[in-house]
């Protein structure tokens, strides 16, 4: 018999509390506790770990590539790791909010990672028409929006949603009612009986609305996708306010016009992001490509960044 078990590489596919669901490269899952605060895991990352009896010990957390934080009621906390984009559904019904948008499009630019924005229930023509005008800005701001339906059994726009997925890790975002869990379950059919799994191993099937969870959609191509349910906004606390301008493309688009270097595009006279801004007589108002609502987040955000994190 082998004398000591030896460290092995896993990613994790769940996590819940300090627990994680490690899976190994020849697709066994086991549940692992960390050694210490630094080899806490979370879903996406690629992990050391030890094998014991039936459950095992992460020693060591690979290098990331980027990691995320979910914003709760009352603090803020990683939760996925190494994603390539995040996938943003939003619905002609319920209404969306610009600023849950806008923090999920600031947390992917942070780290250099792509967004895609899906609208779903283009079935419903008479709500469909406003909410796709309202995503004009972000078209043209440079980021892939795309309607889709999940209505019934039909789907339209489904397959345009699947080639971005293609090869890469997703962690998709919606507020409830968007049809998310419609949406999980037709790109993963075995979601519900996996979630259940993974949930059951990390929980004795107690809370399963808290588990983060990675679903494979295509394993050979790579092609993942994270749901975390109840997720509803990212923490930014990670970036400095003066940061967030680049984050930004619309104001990113106008910084260099202003007369400060130094401008924090609140209040400046000159400031070339003020002068483009819909409805804002400061500086000019040139040429209005800036949202009221986009500038008004900005100043939500700026404020939010600028208070201490909790
Ligand atoms: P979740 O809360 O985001 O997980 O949303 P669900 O997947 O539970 O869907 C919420 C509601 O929207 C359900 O009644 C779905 O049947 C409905 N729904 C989902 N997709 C569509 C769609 O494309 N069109 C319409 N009309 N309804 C949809
Ligand atoms: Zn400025």
């Amino acid at each position: 018999a082998p004398a000591t078990a030896t460290v092995q590489p896993g990613l994790v596919v769940g996590s819940h509390g300090r627990h994680c669901l490690v899976e190994s490269p020849d697709g066994e899952r086991r549940i692992c506790h960390p050694r210490g605060k630094k080899s806490q895991a979370v879903v996406g990352d690629r992990v050391q770990w030890l094998p014991s009896t039936d459950e095992g010990t992460i020693e060591r957390v690979d290098t990331r590539r980027n990691l995320f934080y979910r914003q709760d009621e009352i603090r803020t906390k990683s939760f996925a790791a190494n994603l390539d984009q995040i996938l943003m559904l939003v619905a002609a019904e319920p209404d969306f909010s610009e600023h849950q948008l806008a923090r999920a499009l600031i947390a992917a630019e942070a780290e250099h990672i792509r967004a895609l924005i899906v609208l779903n229930k283009s079935d419903l023509p008479g709500l469909f028409s406003p909410a796709w005008e309202r995503l004009a800005p972000y078209r043209r701001m440079g980021y892939g929006v795309l309607p889709l339906s999940l209505k019934d059994t039909g789907a339209s726009g489904l397959a345009e949603v699947q080639a971005e997925l293609a090869g890469r890790t997703t962690l998709i975002l919606g507020p409830s009612g968007v049809g998310k869990s419609t949406l999980v379950n037709r790109l993963v059919p075995s979601a519900l009986a996996q979630t259940g799994e993974i949930s059951q191993a990390l929980n004795s099937g107690r809370h399963t609305t808290t588990t983060t969870t990675w679903y494979w959609m295509d394993k050979p191509a790579g092609t993942a996708l994270i749901d975390s349910p109840g997720f509803q906004e990212f923490g930014l606390h990670h970036i400095e306010p003066t940061q967030l301008p680049a984050l930004m493309p619309d104001i990113a688009a106008h910084t260099g016009e202003c007369r400060f270097y130094n401008c924090t595009h609140r209040h400046e006279p000159g400031c070339g992001v003020i002068a483009h801004v819909e409805g804002d007589e400061r500086n000019g108002n040139s040429d209005a490509d800036i949202s009221a609502m986009r500038y008004r987040i900005y100043n939500e955000l700026f404020d939010e960044l600028s208070r201490p994190a909790y």
